[in-house]
């Protein structure tokens, strides 16, 4: 009877206890830049209109039926993935070095690495940025691989710690895994230049490190899935002769299939000696993915995954899908340069050009924790306590009201 009496309890998760909160907020000026998840300009969840029409094609076809998919996912969603990912033209998918398995979206994707890191590059350390999505030092320690941190946010320039970012690829152990953020970093919205990447990329290579790509926003940062691939393409480029490359690949937010969990792991194997034959261990790696998958969720949720792979081989579909992760991209943009000049106008103090310089669905505000619950209590703004906001949620309607609210309590 006492077993379970010493169980102690934890305390919510951040992100989604803001949520909470703000569903029992009674005020009716309340403004959500909390979770990452695109709104309209009525600020409402949006169906992207290429999920509408894969969705009539899919409930058509008289051989729609709700079967279980293989362990592996579906070849239509987890090919096409591939190629969103890797480029129509990658030499590593002529080559067949590339390993592709679907996944409980982005999270999904992760936590299979971490097993896989576990259990095959036992011992090594994971290194994240400095600071990085909360939940990736979560997945990984829970399968036990041990986590370090990159310095990559310069909070004094607010700008990126590129020569901290390179040292530490330097200064770790020969074999570490490094997680990068594809683009759009989450929770600063500062990604490296292209030449930065370069750097960094180069730096990896000469230490030795194993790249992992964690993919949640491709499209969000520019609208433009070749531009937003290109740190994942150049790496993919640069390792070919060495190191293996994981990605993790999320249609949650470029899709807006957020509750449909759908994603996919990569997993990029370099070129080998003459002797040694790249299927026999394409092969192998797809039988352990396999392996961790059976024993977790048996085979992966199989609605989103037919909706992303529609929409992936269909090309009206999928002309119509960049049309959208353009409105989409575009919305933000617009935002943050109306939330900036509005901060202007007011004469709001300090410099608050970051808010446009930053890409993706967050700004790193700079505002302090005090002022962040001031926001909330106050004046109804929520964000998370880093000063983290989701632009997304910003609208015509209510970004004078938070672009007020953050000039009183900055000021
Ligand atoms: N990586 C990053 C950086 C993210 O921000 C997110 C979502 N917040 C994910 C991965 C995973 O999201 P999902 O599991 O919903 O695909």
């Amino acid at each position: 009877r006492t077993i379970l009496n010493n169980i102690q309890e934890l305390p919510g998760d951040a992100l989604f206890a803001i949520k909470q909160r703000l569903a029992e907020d009674p005020r009716s000026a309340k403004v959500d830049l909390g979770i990452g998840a695109y709104r309209d300009e009525d600020g409402k969840p949006w169906v992207l209109p290429a999920v509408r029409k894969a969705e009539t094609l899919i409930h058509s076809d008289a051989s729609f039926n709700h079967e279980y998919l293989g362990i592996a996912g579906l070849p239509a969603l987890t090919s096409g993935a591939a190629k969103v990912i890797l480029g129509d033209d990658s030499s590593a998918l002529a080559e067949k070095r590339v390993v592709s398995a679907q996944s409980l979206s982005g999270t999904g994707a992760l936590h299979i690495a971490a097993k896989f890191i576990q259990k095959f590059l036992p011992g090594k350390l994971l290194y994240v940025s400095d600071p990085t999505w909360a939940n990736h030092v979560s997945i990984f320690e829970s399968q036990g691989v041990k986590t370090a941190t990159y310095p990559y946010w310069d909070a004094a320039t607010k700008s990126l710690d590129l020569e901290g970012f390179i040292k530490a690829i330097e200064s770790s152990p020969r074999g570490s895994v490094f997680l990068l953020h594809a683009c759009a970093h989450n929770p600063t919205g500062l990604d490296p230049t292209e030449a930065q990447w370069e750097k960094i990329l180069s730096a990896c290579v000469k230490n030795d490190i194993i790249p992992l790509f964690d993919s949640a926003y491709q499209g969000f940062a520019s609208g433009s899935l070749t531009n937003d691939a290109f740190a994942v393409r150049l790496g993919v480029k640069k390792f070919a002769e060495s190191a293996p490359i994981f990605i993790c690949q999320s249609f949650a937010k470029n899709v807006g299939m957020y509750g449909e969990r759908c994603g996919c792991i990569h997993l990029i194997v370099p070129r080998q000696e003459s002797n040694v034959n790249v299927s026999t261990i394409t092969k192998a790696v797809a039988s352990q993915i396999s392996k961790i998958t059976r024993s977790e969720v048996s085979n992966p949720p199989a609605y989103g995954a037919k909706i992303v792979a529609k929409i992936l081989n269909n090309a009206e579909l999928t002309e119509q899908w960049h049309k959208d992760m353009v409105t989409m991209s575009q919305r933000i943009t617009k935002m943050r340069h109306s939330l900036r000049d509005k901060l202007l106008e007011l004469q709001t103090p300090g410099n608050w050009d970051h808010i446009v310089n930053q890409c993706g669905m967050f700004s790193y505000t700079g505002l302090t924790k005090p002022m962040v619950e001031r926001l909330e209590k106050e004046h109804g703004v929520y964000m998370v306590a880093s000063g983290r906001a989701s632009i997304a949620g910003l609208n015509e309607k209510n970004v004078e009201h938070v672009a007020k609210a953050i000039n009183e309590v900055v000021r």
